[in-house]
């Protein structure tokens, strides 16, 4: 089973890569439909003693929850599952996962689940060996992890191509990754069958979290010739794709944006992100009803515009490209705005100057290294304005969207 040697695109893509990474060489993705049955066939090497990681309500409803049950007895696997998985997962909630885990000694975890739930299992996965937090703080040092498989049912936020998991911690209020080889999946599936439930919402902030990845990645100065391919494919996919997936149920469009996620997932996990994500995480982390893609959707213009004011012209020549690439506007910070207008992401929270604030604080405390990766050099004062004005004005307000 390796299904995505069927697109010859991504194919190609890592086959004229994969032999300058050792993450390439290692990523094992699937792309399909109808295979459940393939799919847990597939997991018994890993073992026969599965933790089934998923969340508490749509896996559940559209019945996917009860054909894997099934699906495992009939293999003869040992189940248990962890099902207290919300958006913007905490470390309580991980921890809980962990004593479940600990009881159960599984070989291996299945994620079936957006970004919360993949990020849950892999924070399992090596929370079985030492400290979580003491992970993230680099007190101590992941040395082992049980395998992971995971299959991503929104698309998405690359997680399941990534060694990334990020973790909302309740007490301190901060929203941190937490980054190792041994958090990649070891086999990453897209089930078109699952992923067509998403709701309009889903689609529009994971959508949205996608074009961010793509473009952070791409305005990196660290970004490689490697890396850029994969965005620039993500950013064309998403234009063909993201917002006809919003407003019609077609699948063809469906399976587009699940590609735009795994070539953005891709160049993701071999750069990384900067200011817009940076930003995005203290704000999920104290709101944390605000899921990941619509922190992001309040902050990206404003961060665009920002960085376009500092005049550097290799910088804004990338902006116009991408800017040409996604469609709707040869300004970026217009585009932007755009698809934010043509996804519905508008305001759904009222911030006060207090809110900003301590955003602004967290930014700079916290998340400090990612706000350093920004292409040109941001000021204390910037991040202070690109937070108060993406805030407490609301641009898609203004703006009125236009089709692409
Ligand atoms: P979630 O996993 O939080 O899911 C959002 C909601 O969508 C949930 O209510 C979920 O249901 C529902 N849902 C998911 N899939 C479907 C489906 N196919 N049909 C119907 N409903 C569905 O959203 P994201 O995928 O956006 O994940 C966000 C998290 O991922 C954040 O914590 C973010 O920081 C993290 N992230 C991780 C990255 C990484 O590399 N590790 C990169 C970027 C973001 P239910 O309530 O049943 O669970
Ligand atoms: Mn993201």
């Amino acid at each position: 089973m390796n299904f995505h040697k069927e697109n010859k695109e991504l194919q190609s893509l890592l086959d004229n890569s994969s032999s300058e990474s050792t993450y390439l060489n290692n990523l094992n993705i699937h792309v399909g439909n109808n295979e459940h049955e393939n799919i847990v066939k597939a997991m018994r090497k890993f073992g026969e003693r599965v933790l089934f990681c998923t969340g508490n309500r749509a896996m559940r409803h559209y019945g996917f929850l009860d054909i894997y049950l099934k699906l495992f007895s009939k293999f003869n696997f040992r189940v248990v599952y962890y099902d207290n998985i919300s958006v913007n997962p905490t470390l309580k909630q991980m921890e809980e996962g962990l004593t479940v885990a600990k009881e159960f000694n599984p070989d291996f975890i299945f994620a079936l689940g957006g970004g919360s739930v993949i990020d849950t299992a892999k924070v399992i996965s090596v929370g079985l060996f030492g400290d979580i937090w003491d992970f993230v703080e680099k007190k101590q040092e992941i040395k082992k992890a049980i395998p992971i498989v995971a299959s991503a049912t929104t698309s998405g936020t690359g997680s399941h191509v990534t060694p990334y998991a990020v973790i909302t911690n309740t007490d301190t209020l901060q929203k941190k990754t937490l980054k190792h080889d041994l958090l990649l999946p070891k086999m990453s599936i897209n089930d078109l069958d699952i992923i067509k439930y998403m709701p309009k919402y889903i689609i529009a902030t994971t959508g949205f979290d996608v074009l961010c990845h793509a473009t952070e990645v791409f305005t990196r100065n660290e970004c490689t010739n490697i890396a850029e391919n994969f965005c620039i494919k993500s950013c064309k996919s998403i234009r063909e794709n993201l917002v006809s997936s919003y407003n019609q149920d077609s699948v063809k469009n469906k399976l587009g944006m699940i590609y735009a996620d795994i070539y953005a997932g891709i160049a993701l996990a071999l750069i990384g992100t900067h200011v817009p994500h940076a930003i995005s995480h203290p704000i999920s982390a104290r709101f944390q009803n605000i899921n990941h893609g619509h922190s992001l959707a309040y902050i990206t213009a404003e961060t665009a515009k920002k960085l376009i004011e500092k005049k550097n012209s290799n910088l804004n020549n990338k902006f116009r490209f991408l800017s040409d690439i996604l469609g709707g506007s040869s300004d970026f910070v217009r585009a932007v705005n755009n698809y934010k207008q043509l996804l519905g992401l508008n305001s759904i929270h009222t911030f006060n100057d207090m809110d900003c604030q301590l955003i602004y604080e967290d930014t700079l405390g916290y998340r400090r290294d990612s706000v350093d990766r920004s292409p040109v050099v941001l000021l204390d004062e910037d991040i202070k304005d690109i937070i108060f004005h993406s805030l407490k004005n609301d641009n898609a307000k203004i703006n009125k969207g236009h089709h692409l």
